[in-house]
């Protein structure tokens, strides 16, 4: 089966790329990397993970060894309070002494820490140089993929350090997410529900059946499987597409924009999963399940504020369902999830902005002064008494 390709097309002509979707990619990934970079690139270093670069480092450096490309690595440590300013720096510190011109390449193997990270250090380095992504969580293929945020955490705040820098290119393998553990495959596809939430009835429907088809739990038996190859192949590829039509019109994500196609509408369902990772400290849930619990909770009051039908709330509710299970809410009190969000200064001073729906595909975007206290104090005990 061939792969498939989405052309991302944003405002200024270097940002553009292509997204490559198919299965057993990584093992021509020199020649995808050859095309992306051109024939002046000459070296690479390859940032991964231990996790992820055992699995699959060896065949992706082979093939770029084959193009032509000399190749290093850079490793840190998995999980994410690894994705810190410390690291960034000792990336720096590898590409200086591998000797990375600025014609040369940065390449991150791995989920979304090793992206963020491997694209910040590249978006840095020499003011910076070009950087492919081969994203290997669900998430990352559908979320990292396309906007080009960059970026790590530190004492000022997760995600609060970075730059916008865009790929050269991504390449995506749905061949590698047979090693994905199961909790990251539900995780990635609560991203997708949300994509599809604000995306509309189409991409909602397409994730929601694909979940039907194929739940999570048993997907590490079918990627080898031609029906599942062609529809997660088709799945991504209408969500990144999504993903980048809205980027596309608000690349830098203006903070005053309030319309329905604002790049702010893709936080749907996580202002509720900041307020959960936060009370549990960002411990207990994966982002993606937090999100999950968003998704219910958005709609929930979206109903209450009349906006959204029930139908819709049922809808989503069944499709959040079908992603897997999430963790077990029992533990996690009400009013401290309220307090997580009023302590943020900009509930109270009334200008904390939520997304909710007025239906699938409609998102509106509202500040915490149009919604009363109480309804949000209510949606959030419905969802606990679950
Ligand atoms: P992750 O990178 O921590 O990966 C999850 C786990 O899966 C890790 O243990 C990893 O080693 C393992 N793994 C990865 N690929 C595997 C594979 N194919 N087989 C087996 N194991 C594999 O987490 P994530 O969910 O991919 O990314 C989360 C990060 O992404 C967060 O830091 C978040 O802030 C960031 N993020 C960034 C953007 C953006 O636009 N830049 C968007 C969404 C999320
Ligand atoms: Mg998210």
């Amino acid at each position: 089966m061939k792969p498939q390709t989405v052309k991302i097309q944003l405002a200024r002509e270097e940002s553009h790329y292509s997204i490559e979707i198919g299965g057993d990619l990584l093992a021509e990934c020199g020649k995808w990397a050859r095309k992306s970079l051109g024939k002046g690139a000459a070296k690479i270093v390859i940032v991964s993970n231990p996790t992820v670069f055992k699995l699959y480092g060896k065949r992706a450096q082979e093939s770029l060894v084959s193009a032509g490309f000399e190749v290093t690595t850079f490793l840190i440590k998995d999980g994410e309070t690894h994705k810190n300013l410390r690291n960034a720096e000792l990336a720096l510190r590898h590409f200086a002494q591998s000797g990375l011109s600025r014609t040369d390449a940065v390449v991150a193997l791995g989920g979304g820490v090793v992206g963020d990270l491997a694209g910040f250090a590249a978006a840095i380095y020499l003011r910076g140089i070009s950087f492919l992504q081969i994203p290997t969580t669900l998430l990352s293929m559908i979320d990292l993929s396309v906007g080009g945020k960059t970026g790590v955490n530190s004492a000022f705040g997760k995600n609060l350090t970075g730059a916008f820098h865009q790929p050269s290119g991504v390449l995506i393998d749905t061949s590698v997410l047979k090693t994905l553990p199961v909790r990251e495959l539900t995780a990635g596809f609560c991203e997708a529900i949300k994509q599809g939430a604000i995306g509309g009835e189409a991409l909602l429907k397409q994730t929601g059946d694909f979940l039907a088809d194929f739940p999570p739990a048993e997907i590490r038996r079918h990627t080898e499987d031609r029906q599942f190859r062609a529809r997660i192949s088709d799945l991504i590829a209408a969500q990144v597409a999504f993903k980048a039509s809205i980027v596309a019109g608000d690349e830098r994500e203006s903070s005053d924009r309030k319309d329905a196609r604002s790049r702010k509408i893709l936080n749907f369902g996580h202002t509720l999963a900041h307020a959960l990772e936060k009370v549990t400290r960002y411990k207990y849930f994966k982002h993606g399940e937090a999100v999950g619990y968003g998704i219910l909770f958005a709609a929930r009051l979206s109903n209450s504020l009349a906006l959204a039908d029930e139908k819709d709330v049922k809808l989503l509710n069944d499709v959040v369902h079908r992603a897997g299970s999430l963790p077990s809410l029992a533990n996690i009190d009400a009013n401290e999830v309220f307090e997580a969000f009023k302590f943020d200064k900009k509930y109270l001073s009334g200008s904390l902005q939520m997304i909710l729906l007025k239906g699938v595909g409609k998102p509106v975007i509202m500040t915490t002064q149009d919604i009363p206290q109480v309804l949000v104090k209510t949606a959030i005990k419905d969802l606990l008494k679950r």
